[in-house]
């Protein structure tokens, strides 16, 4: 996993990941995701940005079919209407509508509620979780498990808490010294082809946080990249593609 990390970020650097003005746009974005694609996900964020309503009193005050007709483009928007509003109840309910008393909890703590709610999966939560909150923990998504999966690195139908244990335990000591090295931007000269699934820097992907945080997040960031460009569902393009040297058989 480290080298896999070592391998990706020296060929595409930072990728800027999680793209958001804010803690509660990263949550809003973690639940529109779902089911969908990034890009139609954007829109939805324009719009309520556009209609200033994109904060928690925004959304508590908007009502549900007008909420609807504004992320409409993420699709299921009745579902996610439904979801962004019950998420806004909770925060008012348990943290007086504050996400700065919500993330000081303990994170397993916290954890727990989030996986309670309607339509909060274990990759929302910990989108939410390290994305939003700055907490370390790893977020496993299709990406992720189908390029383990290829390289032989677990069972298939490996569970999601296994495969989020796997890449905490491995890529946590880059934590240490060896970060330096990790996200000084590599040369990025090394592979041709799209270069991961890079964003603009934004506020909160150049937030201030701890260096394990920093490495999750950009461990993230970079298999979202392969999986987009080159460990498509139905098809590889293994030829080009910066983790070919560790496919199983490769040397
Ligand atoms: S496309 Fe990349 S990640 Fe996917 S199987 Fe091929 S070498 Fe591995």
């Amino acid at each position: 996993m480290r080298s896999y990390f070592q391998t990706l970020y020296d060929a595409w650097g930072q990728q800027h990941w999680w793209p958001a003005q804010s803690r509660f746009e990263v949550i809003v974005g973690a639940y529109l995701t779902q089911n969908t694609s990034w890009t139609n996900v954007e829109r939805a964020l324009d719009s309520l940005r556009k209609a200033r309503l994109m904060s928690v009193a925004g959304i508590r005050r908007t009502p549900p079919r007008k909420l609807e007709q504004l992320i409409r483009s993420a699709g299921y928007f009745r579902q996610k209407a439904r979801r962004l509003k019950t998420f806004v109840r909770f925060l008012d309910n348990r943290y007086a509508g504050s996400l700065a008393r919500m993330f000081a909890q303990p994170i397993s703590q916290l954890r727990e509620e989030l996986l309670a709610l309607n339509g909060v999966g274990p990759e929302t939560a910990d989108s939410i979780l390290l994305y939003a909150g700055n907490h370390p923990v790893f977020v496993v998504d299709a990406y992720t498990r189908r390029i383990l999966e290829r390289h032989e690195l677990v069972a298939p139908h490996s569970s999601y808490e296994l495969i989020r244990q796997l890449f905490e335990q491995a890529l946590a000591p880059l934590a240490g010294e060896p970060l330096e090295r990790g996200l000084t931007p590599g040369p990025a000269t090394t592979v041709t082809g799209p270069r991961g699934s890079s964003h603009p820097p934004s506020p909160m992907s150049t937030a201030k946080r701890t260096p394990v945080v920093q490495v999750f997040n950009e461990m993230h960031g970079l298999i979202v990249g392969v999986g987009k460009n080159y460990c498509k569902k139905s098809q590889t393009n293994c030829e080009q593609c910066p983790l070919q040297k560790f496919l199983p058989g490769a040397q």
